[in-house]
């Protein structure tokens, strides 16, 4: 084609969908020539939110349009689960999205909708638009996540209760204690909406794309192109053209000087020297385990960066607000005197900062995370190894992946979500990782390797690049047939 592509990404609420969507764009844009419109569905109820989409818009590589989500609260209450709340949202919104889209149909080649967004597929279908989903996580839980309505008809009970691993055709079997957040109870409405929207609707469209690579997942993705049952299941092309990151300097939350203080402490720091400690963009700790958190970064000595968050006592994907402080500084839900004896060593930031700017600085040699896959992939593309600390969603599918597949994270004994990691051990895992030993020195060596893959696998020629060239040639063939079927 000579003309100029030109391809709408539609995605849902939630800095964890943004920020890879964002990623895509800048990519296509970048790297490929293709013109990209964003569409998303936001709350504008987060700071880092609102300033990461201004940021977007200012350097003008991608146009972004923003759908305001229509007000669920009568459809929902305090019981209501994230997933069941996003997929509400979604589908609520889904006439505006309809509406904004048709104004933008004219420039249009086709629609790519985010992990959330199946449900508005038919509406590219309705446009003649060939159509495609973005998971912006990895192979493994897209094959887990496809495969789950047969799971659905063959196991009985509670897969947690389970005495076996789950078989998934061609894939690592997934422990039973491993399975994402919405299959571990059945009779919540979670689970429903995983298995529709995720479930079914990950096979409705065109081809799948997902934020990962060939070196990273092979196993995962030759099963889901090539085993029989997986294959006939997902009925389309699948392109991994990951591991696709934010490129923004910025400091998202806060100012210019916060940025700056930052990086100069880290410049001040030797080589591989400070640990970094976040839960994403939403992540939080009980009380309890706030504090065991800190007893150990502290009994380690090792130099570390936490953006802390106060606690929350029932659910480890809620953050709150608080403006509490002891005498030094220390937020209240910190233990007393915390800052005061970890001056020197410690960096404590509250709510948010620019984790990519943190992780891209030669000084920080070890990332303490929750394991969302944004933040992985933005620890193995830096070459830092990871303590997996996984919370919610499918962090501890990706736990197991990073420490069981490719070695380069060690990982809790108990499960945080489910006993509080104590002091002593948050101590060890801190020192394995940050400290010349042998663990940590092949942890360190693994995810340099991976870091290459990652690399050449982005290049021109490497497997990724291939694969968004191929999901592009996969949009001109699909309009040049719609073409044909209209002069005929
Ligand atoms: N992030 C950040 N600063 C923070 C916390 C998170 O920039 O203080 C970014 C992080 O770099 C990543 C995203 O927010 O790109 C979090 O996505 P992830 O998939 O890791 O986890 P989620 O927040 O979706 O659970």
């Amino acid at each position: 084609m000579s003309q100029k592509l030109h391809v709408g990404l539609l995605v849902s609420p939630g800095l964890g969908h943004i920020i890879p969507a964002l990623a895509v764009g800048n990519r296509l844009v970048t790297h490929h020539k293709v013109s990209v419109t964003v569409f998303v569905i936001t709350f504008g109820s987060s700071p880092a939110e609102t300033e990461i989409l201004k940021s977007a818009n200012k350097s003008k590589v991608i146009d972004i349009v923003e759908i305001p989500a229509v007000d669920i609260s009568h459809l929902i209450d305090s019981n209501t689960k994230l997933i069941t709340q996003i997929c509400i949202l979604v589908r609520e919104t889904l006439p505006v999205v309809k509406s904004v889209i048709f104004t933008k149909k004219h420039i249009l080649d086709a629609l790519v909708v985010d992990v959330f967004c199946p449900e508005a597929l038919p509406i590219a279908k309705d446009f003649g638009l060939p159509n495609y989903v973005f998971i912006p996580t990895n192979a493994w839980f897209t094959a887990l996540t496809v495969y789950c309505p047969v799971l659905d008809k063959e196991i009985e009970g509670q897969y947690v209760d389970q005495d076996e691993p789950l078989k998934i055709p061609g894939c690592k079997p997934v422990r039973p204690e491993d399975v994402v957040d919405p299959m571990v109870d059945r009779n919540d409405q979670d689970y429903q909406e995983y298995l529709k929207v995720h479930g079914i609707g990950f096979c409705l469209s065109d081809g799948i794309l997902m934020n990962t690579w060939e070196d990273a997942e092979t196993g995962s993705l030759k099963a889901l192109r090539e085993n029989e049952i997986l294959k006939a299941i997902v009925n389309s092309p699948v392109y991994p053209i990951g591991p696709l990151t934010r490129h923004n300097q910025e400091i998202i939350d806060g100012s210019a000087d916060d940025r700056n203080f930052v990086l100069k402490w880290l410049d001040q720091q030797t080589s591989d020297s400070v640990l970094y400690v976040s839960f994403g963009s939403g992540g939080t700790l009980s009380s309890k385990q706030l504090s065991e958190l800190a007893f150990g970064l502290e009994l380690s000595h090792q130099k570390f960066i936490w953006v802390v968050r106060p606690p929350s006592e029932d659910r480890a994907n809620e953050s709150f607000c608080t403006t509490g402080k002891g005498g030094d500084g220390t937020p209240e839900y910190l233990p007393e005197g915390f800052l005061t004896r970890t001056k020197g060593y410690g960096l404590v930031i509250q709510m948010w900062t620019d984790q990519g700017g943190i992780l891209r600085h030669p000084s920080v040699g070890g990332f303490l995370s929750h394991c969302g896959w944004n933040s992985i992939i933005e620890s193995i593309t830096n070459g830092v190894p990871m303590i997996a600390w996984p919370l919610y969603c499918e962090q501890q599918l990706n736990a197991t992946m990073l420490t069981e597949e490719l070695g380069v994270a060690i990982r809790t004994k108990v499960l945080p979500t489910k006993k509080v990691v104590e002091r002593e051990e948050v101590e060890k895992l801190v020192r394995t990782v940050m400290m010349q030993c042998e663990e940590g020195n092949e942890l360190r060596e693994n995810v340099k390797k991976l870091k290459m893959s990652a690399e050449i696998a982005l290049s021109v020629g490497g497997s990724s690049h291939n694969s968004m060239c191929e999901f592009l040639k996969d949009i001109e063939k699909r309009i040049q047939g719609y073409k044909k079927s209209m002069s005929e």
